[in-house]
């Protein structure tokens, strides 16, 4: 039976060395300095991992680095939705979940679903609206925190929250998946379990799909684990390689984007082609309103050379969309909206490509029709 690997002691070591130095194999001649990959789906009986569906020490790396950087113990997922759908089975049916109206589409559609199904009830929040979301959890099992949200970036204030759900009895999920350890440790503010698109951030150059849970509880860590069992919602193994390579730049890359996005976030709100700009004050996402709606941000996220058009975040590369394109898009977010997920290039080559794409809108708009 495969046995639960005990929680990582505590580390007097900062993040960037933890990031560096977490989930490697012993020091001793000959081994390498990274856990290699191991593609396997069984193993000689007797130990503790069994099958593949169990565990897997490739997963256990990656698991190690992320856990040691949340402060508990991590879980790896086959994507970040599968990591969403498992907590959310944990739910006792009937139960309700508070959560942030501006999520991301997927969790929120997986609420919108087992609503429908009446397997849960579900009320939406805004989720800076601190007192609000207070009042909700009342009768709440759990509340779901995204903090900053995708895509309007509001900030939830965590510990107030967590203190104020866990005293109506109701857990706290924090899908930390924008802030990332590095920025924002929810654990250590009170949250029960911690959420991640490894997709994003974590694995960091746009070609894995992974997701991750991170617990300190004991109880959650063994139900989760059992879960991503029963249903096999478990990593690949190649996936979970390229992760804990990521990792071991997380703090660098989140650091270099965090100032490449101030940066260009005071730049944007002084130019007039943009009506507003929506900047936490931290991370590496910044959501823009373009001036002349959503046919201007269409053509804005079309015209850049170093900005890429696609959808997702957290890459070394810099993308933009604009979200409305998206049907299921809440129509609370304005219809010219475009999330810039800045990435770690030369912040003035970013800003030249950026005024040059701007100004190309503005040339269009100027232009009258023939
Ligand atoms: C992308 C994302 C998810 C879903 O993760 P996948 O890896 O795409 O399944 C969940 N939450 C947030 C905040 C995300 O950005």
């Amino acid at each position: 039976m495969h046995t639960p690997r005990p929680l990582p002691a505590r580390t007097d070591l900062a993040p960037a060395t933890v990031a560096v130095t977490a989930g490697r194999p012993v020091h001793e001649p000959d081994a390498p300095l990274n856990v290699p990959l191991t593609p396997a789906s069984t193993y000689v009986a007797g130990g503790d991992r069994e099958y593949g569906r169990y565990a897997n020490p490739t997963w256990e790396a990656f698991e190690d680095v992320l856990g040691a950087l949340e402060g508990g113990r991590a879980l790896a997922f086959a994507s970040g939705l599968a990591a969403v759908a498992t907590v959310l089975d944990l739910v006792t049916p009937g139960e309700k979940i508070v959560a942030p109206r501006h999520a991301y589409l997927g969790t929120l559609s997986q609420l919108a679903e087992k609503e429908r199904r009446g397997a849960l009830a579900v009320q939406l929040v805004d989720i800076d609206d601190t007192a609000a979301v207070v009042a909700a959890c009342e009768d709440a099992a759990l509340l779901w925190i995204e903090s900053p949200t995708n895509p309007a970036l509001e900030v939830a204030d965590i510990p107030a929250l967590c203190a104020a759900a866990h005293a109506a009895g109701a857990s706290v999920v924090v899908d930390n998946t924008f802030a990332t350890p590095i920025l924002q440790r929810p654990l250590e503010l009170g949250a029960d379990v911690v959420v991640h698109s490894a997709t994003k951030y974590l694995a960091g150059h746009s070609d894995a799909v992974l997701g991750a849970i991170v617990t300190n509880d004991d109880q959650a860590y063994r139900a989760l684990d059992e879960r991503r069992r029963t249903i096999g919602a478990t990593p690949g193994t190649l996936e979970t390689w390229l992760a804990t390579r990521g990792l071991r730049t997380l703090h660098l890359r989140v650091e270099r984007a965090q100032s490449n996005a101030r940066e260009l976030a005071a730049r944007l709100g002084r130019h007039p082609g943009i009506d507003r700009v929506r900047y936490p004050g931290f991370g590496g996402v910044v959501a823009i309103e373009v001036a002349g709606g959503a046919m201007a941000a269409d053509l804005l996220t079309h015209s850049g050379r170093l900005f890429v058009h696609a959808t997702s975040l957290g890459g070394v590369e810099s993308t933009w969309e604009r979200r409305r394109r998206w049907q299921s898009e809440p129509q609370t977010i304005p219809d010219n909206l475009v999330r810039i997920s800045v990435g770690v290039e030369d912040v003035e080559d970013l800003w030249n490509d950026l005024e040059a794409s701007l100004a190309s809108v503005g040339d269009a708009q100027a232009t009258p029709d023939p």
